[in-house]
């Protein structure tokens, strides 16, 4: 019992205390069963009439049973001969479940059950709480488990963290209190608001949770900076250079971004900033400054990219940019082995290599950094607070922790940006370059097709370039390689005179990087892709993009795609294609993706419809790992949880250890990634 236990992270009294139910049953009353509704959890009575084993297309003991309102069938797939006995015509049964509409009837399936002997046993006086569970752990296990620690819950056992100061803590919304009643909840309690997790006891602890999160975060943050970090200052002779070869001025916001990056690298304390800025808003730029201000002052910079597309653009970028300027790059990813990748591997550690770029493959194990000074990570969403940490661990202890620049284009809300972010601090990019002209998005029936086919023939011949894109139907990489295919194939059918290129996940490294750079130099008029151009692929000159089969993606991704269009002076054209019918959902998205061309105005509807465990792609951080609280659910509640994390920190700092082991699963679990 104690592993199994351990295993949901439960080794103390307190932590099964703070293993809070799912959901709540109302077994405190008999429910006649003509009165039964599908769908609605019931305590039911009654004789068995009949029990038989029935061979339908899956063997299932099946029993009918009756009380004088109605009958009702129970229906078990698994069931031994113990079982069988046990349900024998003519016993009388009380049951537990939830009803469903089935082959004779409404049916509950596999119900808790109890046979009644002389004396019906007591019904219940609470609520019944249903908890989490795991392999091997019965419902009935776990209310024992509950039982036994609510008993020993006497007032003051819990220690309440939260400030006196905070209205929250009130006289009427102990720990104590908020704990036994939301493991028993009284007869009378709002279950509807306890479903919902509206219930102020239960709001009580997501505030409590959120703040422990909070805190822990900020905790990281402060370890962080407290170690030493390389100070970089020069006297900008190389970003000089840089800038007249560039052949554009930088824009206000990008200017006063790169001075707020200047002034951290200045310092003798690690750097750790996230800029923020629409997929067009010149981030690369920005991102190459702070390099070589690290290079100009003798240090390596490593720059990591989430996709291999992505991260060779930027190697053929950086490679134009600062070739010229004598400095030396190297490029790692999954891909390069062998005699290629030592050569790299010994330019990173003989410092050859000034400017590493890359994918994954920059913080394996056997890539050895003879001075990093800074790391840039591209697309932040993509990765994991867990792979932010492991490159910076490849700094040296003699020359301290590496300076951190995390780039995202995913507009992230600011309530989150809070929670999800606070190690970091933000800069924003809220500024496009000049010349822009918004994209015009419109949506089209799937059925017109051949209009849209006429549209990229009249944009092509007058030398602009489109896109196309297939969305993942299937899950496999494979069936939406081939998918794209046929889309190309038909394609060049009915275009005879366009050129026209195919990428897609299942392609060689090299042969997606010449079809790239072959649309980049207008060689191709016609890029069919896969979703795999998603992020940060840089081309101009196209100024129309297709996406097929729309309404399967959600708001972000739209948005990240439409932004590789309307990046030239041309106007620039989206159409969103879709299949009729289309679900209410679908036609929202849609409609915002018409209305709006604001990263941040798609963002904060795309919280709104799909929750932020999604938009932020942070399950796998630790982050959400919650146990009551919900982010989308909650989040009115984080601002409150920032102030009080800035009272706890200042006025009652012993108070936050004991709060952060209570709440996270190993309460340094964000230290030890
Ligand atoms: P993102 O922020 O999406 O990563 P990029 O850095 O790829 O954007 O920049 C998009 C395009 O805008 C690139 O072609 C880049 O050269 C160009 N660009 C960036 N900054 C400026 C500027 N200040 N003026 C004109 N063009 C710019
Ligand atoms: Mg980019």
């Amino acid at each position: 019992m104690a592993e199994k236990l351990a295993a949901l992270g439960i080794d103390s009294v307190q932590d099964l205390l703070f293993h809070l139910p799912l959901r709540y049953q109302d077994r405190t009353r008999i429910t006649p069963i003509g009165a039964l509704q599908p769908g609605v959890d019931a305590v039911i009575e009654g004789e068995i009439k009949a029990a038989d084993i029935s061979f339908g297309k899956r063997r299932s003991l099946v029993c009918r049973i009756q009380d004088g309102t109605g009958t009702v069938t129970l229906r078990f797939y698994h069931f031994n001969a113990t079982q069988q006995q046990n349900l024998a015509a003519g016993t009388r049964l009380r049951c537990y479940g939830e009803p469903r509409r089935g082959a004779s009837g409404l049916e509950f399936y596999h119900p808790e059950y109890q046979a009644i002997a002389e004396q019906a046993p007591a019904m219940a006086e609470s609520l019944t709480a249903i908890y989490p569970s795991t392999e091997g752990l019965s419902q009935q296990s776990w209310r024992k488990l509950t039982d036994q620690a609510l008993t020993m819950l006497k007032p003051q056992t819990l220690v309440d963290w939260l400030p006196p100061e905070l209205e929250l803590a009130g006289e009427a919304l102990t720990l104590e209190q908020a704990i036994h009643y939301l493991h028993r909840p009284p007869t009378d309690a709002n279950t509807q608001q306890l479903v919902e997790g509206a219930h102020r006891y239960q709001q009580r602890l997501a505030f409590e949770e959120l703040l422990a999160h909070h805190l822990s975060v900020q905790q990281l943050r402060l370890q962080t900076r407290c170690q030493p970090a390389p100070p970089m200052d020069d006297d900008g002779e190389l970003a000089t250079r840089f800038r007249q070869q560039l052949g554009f001025q930088l824009t206000n916001a990008q200017q006063r971004v790169s001075e707020e990056i200047a002034d951290d690298l200045k310092q003798p304390k690690p750097m750790l900033r996230l800029v923020q800025g629409d997929v067009g808003s010149g981030k690369t730029v920005v991102a190459a400054l702070a390099a070589l201000k690290a290079v100009a002052c003798g240090y390596q910079v490593a720059i990591m990219a989430p996709t291999e597309v992505l991260a060779e653009q930027h190697f053929n970028n950086f490679c134009q940019w600062f070739e010229p300027l004598g400095l030396n790059l190297a490029w790692l990813s999954g891909k390069i082995k062998g005699k290629r990748r030592q050569q790299q591997l010994d330019a990173i550690q003989s410092h050859e290599a000034m400017v590493i770029i890359g994918t994954h493959a920059l913080f394996q194990d056997d890539v050895s950094y003879a001075k990093l000074g800074l790391v840039i990570i591209d697309e932040q969403h993509r990765f994991g607070v867990h792979q932010r940490l492991a490159l910076k661990n490849k700094g040296r202890r003699e020359i301290g922790h590496p300076h951190q620049l995390v780039m995202t284009a995913t507009p992230i809300p600011r309530t989150l940006a809070m929670t999800a972010y606070a190690d970091l601090d933000c800069s924003q990019i809220d500024e496009l370059p000049p010349g822009r002209t918004p994209v015009n998005t419109v949506a089209i029936d799937s059925t017109k097709r051949s209009r849209v086919v006429e549209r990229i023939q009249a944009a092509c011949s007058e030398g602009q370039q489109a896109y196309w894109v297939c969305t993942l139907i299937e899950e496999s990489e494979a069936l939406s390689a081939e998918a794209a295919e046929v889309t190309c194939e038909n394609l060049r059918n009915s275009l005879p005179d366009l050129k026209i290129g195919l990428v897609h996940g299942r392609l060689k490294a090299a042969e997606k990087t010449e079809i790239m750079q072959a649309f980049k130099q207008h060689q191709l008029d016609l890029l069919v892709a896969t979703t795999v151009i998603e992020v940060g692929v840089d081309v101009p000159n196209a100024s129309l993009m297709i996406i097929e089969n729309a309404e399967r993606l959600g708001l972000s991704q739209l948005h990240q795609l439409r932004g590789r269009v309307g990046r030239g002076s041309a106007v620039s054209h989206c159409v969103l294609m879709y299949q009729n019918p289309l679900g209410k959902q679908s036609k929202r998205r849609l409609q915002i993706m018409r209305d709006s061309n604001d990263g941040f105005v798609i963002a904060e509807k795309d919280l709104e419809m799909r929750g932020p465990g999604e938009l932020l792609g942070t399950r796998q951080t630790g982050l959400m790992l919650l146990k009551i609280a919900d982010l989308e659910r909650d989040h009115h509640l984080l601002e409150k949880v920032k102030s009080a994390a800035t009272l706890l920190l200042q006025q009652y700092p012993s108070h936050v250890e004991p709060l952060v082991k209570r709440w996270l699963l190993h309460g340094d679990q964000y230290a030890h990634v």
